[in-house]
């Protein structure tokens, strides 16, 4: 029989799957002999089997009740005994962590007949009606959906009523009053008594826990964070200690290092007198946890002690949650924390320079979606731009936005494409919608663990967090907002480029801080131990000059359409009229000087590397005005008794070119099989340009080729040019037409290399017009599963990837020395460069900009074990 319930002394991290991150954790904790108060975990499987079916798993009861005896034994109470109850936390814990996004009820176990005796234990009576309160508040919120407004309202009712500043100046008469009062709330919504058997609370909670997984914005969570929507979450149930006992006790959030920069030191809040929740929700103003150490130095030393065995053990950033009842100091979470971008790179760095982790392990945890959100820029702050306030630096980044207070009133202004800076007093849950949508996020309660900075910096959004502002804000107002420095300014400050880009344009030096030395450091072991090659896609000698001061290794796709663009378009449009040979060689004629002069920069700006250039390959009416315009001015033309003259000569051209699909119609090779000459001059001024520069390695690829003959016949054409210039060039051709890819055995004999183009291979693999499919369904494609992420944007392993591995495979079989690479988007995209690496390809070429992610994705890819995780 599967086992559903683990004991924290039978579990541990490598048990994640099962148990989840805070379970798998809290084994492991409490099997380095620290001060974990007893639980156990119930497994993803039985949530799995609960959400499949509606209903609890058979056996699972048994094995609770079995577990929940042990705890007792352990804890030295018994839930429900009036005299001195147990009272336990049931937590969620999936695993990939999901800040604040699923269910936690606390104080599990009070009923009218035991929270006397808690009081009696306790001690203090106030205690414990508090405790009371809490557990109908939240059971009520999160496991019978009453409103938590409703609650929130009665307790600033209270409060006012009491005079009390905070829910710490309650006294237990006035919490007794309270109790009472959230009891009717809890029976108006829900026609039942608060139930007052713990066993069955704790029934309930479990369930409702297994439910939040489903919860809306756990669903929402999920698919911007790309973690599976099928794994469920393990329920932990943990005996309750108390933060809220008095001057001596309270509950705190810390880091072992600075999750914003890396920086080494103590990083966390605390807050006296308080359970769990209070801190994270911003409830009331926490204390830096450095003053910990005047208020209970023996708590604080213990902790400081206990966070440095978890780096050691963990050899990593940890974060964790802890509590002190009373002077005894417990731990109640921990987990390799979530840290921005910089720090990630930094801390990896600094842990080679400490000796706790090899280089390997260090470029393992650092991704390439992280070196991407360091390249974005940052406020040029030269203007002096008014600055309204300064807070907490949450998330690093720039935004520029206007002030939305509401957040799903922020959602729907972003809707429309103006951005939006989502202003709360803090957050949660609910405004993860408007959190998404917003450019940044600035509240006015909160630290850097407060809800709105865990989420901000998990999406990799700007974020300040317990700004105070120096103006009155309205809804509208334009606000810039720096999550680098925590500062808001009023106004659209202007923004210029990352250090870490200056760094890869060779103006910052690659010592000039520690955050550009580990950038440094890093990508220098990717390159070092990297597989694959990288290239860039550039048209122009500039954008060719910054891949390589980026660390291309050449071009992999030189795109020549855009030569026939601005005003060459009317030599275009002369070879499309043109209705003698002569006038199309005269026309091409033209054209061949240009091209050469555009193929001369990018030799020269690459010499000594290899240059693809891939021979044109849209539609030529994609050249010639639209036919609705062409059409207009003509009608009108002709109304006026005008001649429509040249304009005439073009519909008609439009007329006879128009085809239902272009992607599918007249493109690529069969354009230059079709044309006479056209991919003749093209070929002509690749080589004169390749034989005018020194170092010159042009390399010369045809789109869209199906099938061998085609490539036959232009390469034989091409290789006659090539010879009678003196020049030498490899002809190879573009994968991107399934049937080219199903038949690469064949065509490998007539190709030099071959060039996967996943834009069009994902295109025709999938029968998805592009340019039509993804506005149209995708988002309805992504919310059934179909797929966890647009296949344009990371390759498709199963279907499209098959193909490209049937590719590699002929292909090499037929010959051996066969350079294969890929050209398309997914080239810079992390994942699939993963997929690239694993699939035997050469290199990948992708955006200049993208060069050092990809660089050091491909480093990962050769040290990262294949198949294992690596968020
Ligand atoms: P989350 O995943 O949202 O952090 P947790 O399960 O960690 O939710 O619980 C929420 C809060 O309640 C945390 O601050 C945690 O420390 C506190 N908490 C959970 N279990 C206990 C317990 N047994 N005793 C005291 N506090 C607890
Ligand atoms: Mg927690
Ligand atoms: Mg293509």
């Amino acid at each position: 029989m599967t086992k559903f319930v683990y004991d924290f002394a039978e579990g541990g991290r490598d048990l994640k799957d099962l148990l989840g991150g805070k379970g798998g954790n809290l084994a492991e904790m409490a099997g380095l002999g620290l001060p974990v108060p007893p639980g156990f975990t119930i497994t993803t499987d039985a949530c799995r089997a609960y959400l499949r079916t509606g209903r609890e798993p058979f056996g699972l009861a048994d094995e609770i009740a079995l577990h929940l005896e042990g705890l007792e034994r352990q804890a030295g109470r018994r839930l429900g005994d009036p005299a001195d109850p147990l009272l336990v936390s049931v937590r969620s814990g999936a695993k990939f962590s999901m800040p604040g996004m699923m269910e936690t009820i606390l104080n599990v176990g009070l009923t009218d007949a035991t929270v006397g005796g808690l009081a009696a234990r306790a001690g203090d009576e106030r205690f414990a009606w508090d405790s009371y309160r809490r557990l109908i508040q939240m059971f009520g919120k999160t496991v019978r959906g009453v409103p938590g407004e409703v609650f929130e309202h009665a307790l600033d009712e209270a409060k006012t009523g009491a005079g009390a500043a905070d829910d710490t100046g309650l006294d237990a008469e006035t919490l007794r009053g309270l109790v009472e009062r959230y009891k009717h709330i809890f029976t108006a919504h829900t026609a039942e008594e608060f139930p007052q058997d713990p066993h069955e609370q704790l029934r309930q909670a479990v369930r409702a826990v297994f439910d939040s997984w489903n919860a809306e914005r756990a669903v929402l969570y999920r698919r911007q964070e790309r973690i599976p929507s099928n794994l469920g979450t393990a329920v932990n149930v943990v005996a309750m200690v108390f933060g809220n006992l008095g001057a001596d006790s309270g509950t705190g959030v810390a880091f072992t290092r600075d999750p914003a920069t890396g920086e080494r030191g103590v990083y966390g809040d605390y807050l006296a007198n308080a359970q769990g929740e209070d801190v994270v929700a911003g409830i009331r103003n926490t204390m830096p946890l450095q003053d910990l150490e005047q208020r209970d130095k023996a708590s604080y030393d213990e902790l400081m002690s206990i966070m440095s065995t978890l780096e050691e053990h963990y050899k990593d950033l940890c974060d964790i949650e802890f509590t002190i009842e009373r002077g005894k100091l417990w731990m109640l979470q921990t987990r390799v924390g979530k840290r921005t971008a910089a720090a990630a790179f930094v801390i990896a760095a600094q842990l080679v320079d400490e000796g706790v982790i090899d280089l390997d392990e260090a470029l393992s945890r650092v991704t390439g979606a992280q070196l991407a959100q360091l390249m974005f820029p940052a406020f040029d702050l030269s203007g002096a731009p008014r600055r309204v306030g300064s807070g907490v630096a949450a998330s690093p980044g720039a935004a520029v936005g206007v002030a939305v207070f509401d957040a799903h009133r922020a959602a729907e202004v972003a809707a429309d494409g103006t951005p939006v800076i989502l202003v709360r007093r803090e957050t949660n849950p609910d405004d993860l919608p408007g959190m998404i949508a917003a450019q940044g996020i600035l509240t006015s309660r909160g630290g850097k663990t407060s809800h709105a900075a865990v989420v901000a910096r998990g999406m990799g959004k700007t974020c300040v967090c317990g700004a105070s502002l120096d103006v009155d804000l309205h809804e509208g107002d334009l606000l810039s907002v720096d999550g680098t420095a925590g500062a808001v300014y009023l106004g659209a400050v202007p923004v210029q480029p990352s250090p870490v880009v200056c760094y890869f344009e060779g103006t910052l030096s690659p010592d000039a801080d520690p955050l550009i030395r580990a950038v440094d450091r890093l990508l220098t072991h990717a390159d070092k131990r990297r597989r694959l090659a990288v290239r860039a896609n550039a048209d122009t000698g500039e954008d060719a000059a910054r891949a390589r001061r980026f660390g291309a290794q050449g071009i992999g796709l030189c795109r020549t359409e855009h030569m026939f663009l601005g005003e060459r378009r009317t030599l275009v449009e002369r070879l499309i009229l043109a209705r003698t040979t002569e006038q199309r060689e005269a026309a091409l004629a033209e054209l061949l000087p240009l091209q050469r002069n555009d193929f001369t920069d990018l030799f020269r700006e690459m010499a000594g590397l290899p240059v693809t250039v891939r021979l044109i390959d849209p539609p030529l009416h994609e050249f010639l005005p639209p036919l609705e315009d062409l059409a207009v001015k003509v009608a009108v033309a002709e109304e006026r008794g005008e001649d429509p003259g040249h304009d005439r000569e073009l519909l008609d051209a439009v007329h006879r070119m128009h085809e239902d699909n272009p992607m599918l119609g007249l493109r690529g090779v069969r354009l230059g099989l079709v044309i006479p000459g056209l991919f003749a001059m093209q070929v002509r001024a690749i080589a004169e340009a390749a034989a005018l520069v020194p170092g010159a390695r042009a390399e010369i690829m045809v789109p869209l080729v199906g099938a061998v003959q085609e490539l036959e016949a232009v390469r034989e054409e091409a290789r006659r040019l090539l010879t009678e210039l003196g020049v030498e060039a490899r002809i190879g051709t573009m994968i991107e037409v399934p049937r080219a890819a199903l038949t690469a055995g064949e065509i490998a004999r007539a190709a030099d290399f071959f060039s996967f183009g996943t834009n069009d291979l994902t295109q025709m693999g999938w029968g998805f017009s592009r340019d039509d499919v993804e506005g149209a369904f995708f988002s309805r494609y992504l919310e059934l599963g179909i797929f966890g992420v647009s296949p344009f944007e990371s390759i498709d392993r199963d279907g499209v990837g098959r193909l490209i591995r049937i590719a590699v495979t002929e292909g090499r079989a037929a010959r051996p020395d066969l350079h294969i690479g890929v050209c398309g988007e997914h080239g810079g995209d992390p994942d699939s460069i993963r997929f690239f690496h694993d699939a035997g390809l050469d290199y990948v070429s992708c955006s200049p900009f993208r060069v050092p992610v990809a660089r050091l994705e491909a480093g990962r890819s050769a040290v990262v074990a294949a198949g294992s995780d690596t968020r």
